[in-house]
C-alpha cells in the first residue's frame, strides 16, 4: 500500500538558477522508513518541505493516503496534512516542559492529549522526565522528545531532516537504532534526510539518492550498493578502485595482468573497471590471476585494506579479513570477482 506518491514534481526557487527539485516522482509505501540522501544543495530538504507543504512545487502532484495534497495551484494548507516534522536543531520550545513541549501539537481535550502525551513519551523512554526543560536533557534525549512531538498527533507520515547530523559519533549508532526501534514499533510511515551513507544503509528499508535535484535511483540498501544504476550512485556508497582496461576477443589487459571475459569484446576501445575493496580478493598461488606488490596493509579492527601496485606504481586497495597475516611485503596474487565496466574516454 502506497501512502505518499508524488509524480513529476519540479521546484525552482529563482528564475535564473537551476531547478532546485527536478521532475521526481516516486512512492512511499506504508510503514516503511525511507532515507533521502545526496550531497548539499540536491535538493533533500526542499523535497521534504514540499512535501509538509512548505513550500509549492511549480509543477507536479502530491498524495498523501489516498487524499491528493497537491496539484496545479490546488495546495491543502501545511496543518491539514497531518505530517509530523522533526527539524535538524529539535526546535524545542526551551520554556515549555517537556510534557507541555509534546501537548503542543495535539489537538485534543486536555485529559485525552495528556494521555497521548505520556503515552508517547514513555514509548520514547522519557517517563522520568516529563517535568524537565530541554537544556536539562542530552542531546539524544532531546531528539527523542522532538520525536515524540512529531508522532503524538498522530500522523499520516513523519519527515525528519538530518536528524543524526548533531549528535556526536559515539552517541549516533545507538541512536539510529533506538529512533528507528521506536518508529517500527509505531508502524508510522516516515522519511529522513541524511547526507551519511551509513545513517542510510544502516537505518532505511529503502533509499533514494538525489543529485542536483534528479531522484537518480531509489532501491534497497543492498541494491543501490551492489548494483547502482550510474558511476554517481556507485561512487556515493563508497570507494571504488579503478582499473585502466585494453579489450580483447576474450578478456581484457590491464597494467595487474589479464582479466579473462567474455565481454570484452563489446567494447572497442579503454575501459574502466570499477570495482570495490570488498569485490576482489588476494590469492596465495599463482595462476590466472592478476599480480602486483603489496605496499601497505592497514589494520582497522574488523577489516585490512591491502595496498597493491603495479609496476608504475599505480596502486589499488582490496579488503581482507583482519586475522590474514601479510609477513613479507611483496609480490601478490589476486583477483575480481565483481566489477563494473565504463567507457574510458
Ligand atoms: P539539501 O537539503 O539537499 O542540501 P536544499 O533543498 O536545501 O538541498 O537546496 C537545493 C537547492 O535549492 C540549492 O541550490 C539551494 O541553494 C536552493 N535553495 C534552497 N532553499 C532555498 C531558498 N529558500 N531560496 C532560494 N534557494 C534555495
Ligand atoms: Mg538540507
Amino acid at each position: 500500500m502506497q501512502i505518499l506518491t508524488l509524480k513529476e514534481i519540479n521546484k525552482k526557487y529563482d528564475q535564473a538558477k537551476d531547478f532546485a527539485v527536478n521532475k521526481v516522482s516516486f512512492s512511499v509505501n506504508e510503514g516503511e522508513i525511507l532515507a533521502l540522501v545526496g550531497e548539499s544543495g540536491s535538493g533533500k530538504t526542499t523535497l521534504l518541505r514540499l512535501i509538509a507543504g512548505l513550500e509549492h512545487p511549480d509543477q507536479g502532484t502530491i498524495a498523501l493516503g489516498g487524499q491528493v495534497i497537491v496539484e496545479g495551484k490546488k495546495s491543502v494548507p501545511a496543518h491539514e496534512r497531518k505530517v509530523g516534522m522533526v527539524f535538524q536543531d529539535y526546535a524545542l520550545f526551551p520554556h515549555l516542559t517537556i510534557l507541555e513541549n509534546v501537548l503542543y501539537g495535539i489537538s485534543k481535550p486536555k485529559k485525552e492529549a495528556e494521555v497521548i502525551a505520556k503515552e508517547t513519551l514513555k514509548l520514547v523512554g522519557l517517563t522520568e522526565d516529563h517535568g524537565k526543560y530541554p537544556h536539562q536533557l542530552s542531546g539524544g534525549q532531546q531528539q527523542r522528545v522532538a520525536l515524540a512531538r512529531a508522532i503524538a498527533p498522530n500522523p499520516r507520515i513523519l519527515l525528519m531532516d538530518e536528524p543524526f547530523s548533531n549528535l556526536d559519533a559515539l552517541l549516533k549508532d545507538q541512536v539510529r537504532e533506538e529512533i528507528r526501534q521506536i518508529i517500527k514499533m509505531t508502524g508510522i510511515t516516515a522519511i529522513f534526510v541524511t547526507h551519511d551513507t551509513k545513517d542510510a544503509l544502516s537505518t532505511a528499508d529503502r533509499i533514494a539518492i538525489l543529485h542536483k535535484g534528479y531522484l537518480q535511483q531509489i532501491d534497497v540498501p543492498k541494491n543501490l550498493y551492489e548494483n547502482p544504476v550510474n558511476p554517481y550512485v556507485a561512487n556515493f556508497f563508497g570507494k571504488r578502485n579503478e582499473l585502466i582496461a585494453n579489450p580483447s576477443e576474450d578478456g581484457f589487459y590491464t597494467s595487474f595482468g589479464y582479466i579473462a571475459d567474455p565481454e570484452a569484446k563489446k567494447y572497442k576501445s579503454k575501459v574502466r573497471l570499477m570495482f570495490r575493496p570488498e569485490h576482489a580478493e588476494v590469492v596465495q598461488r599463482e595462476g590466472q590471476q592478476l599480480t602486483g606488490n603489496i605496499v601497505k596493509v592497514a589494520y582497522f579492527g574488523s577489516h585490512q585494506l591491502v595496498k597493491i601496485s603495479d609496476e608504475q606504481g599505480y596502486s589499488v586497495s582490496i579488503r581482507t579479513n583482519p586475522g590474514r597475516v601479510f609477513d613479507n611485503l611483496g609480490n601478490a596474487f589476486f583477483y575480481l570477482w565483481k566489477y563494473d565496466i565504463e567507457e574510458a574516454f
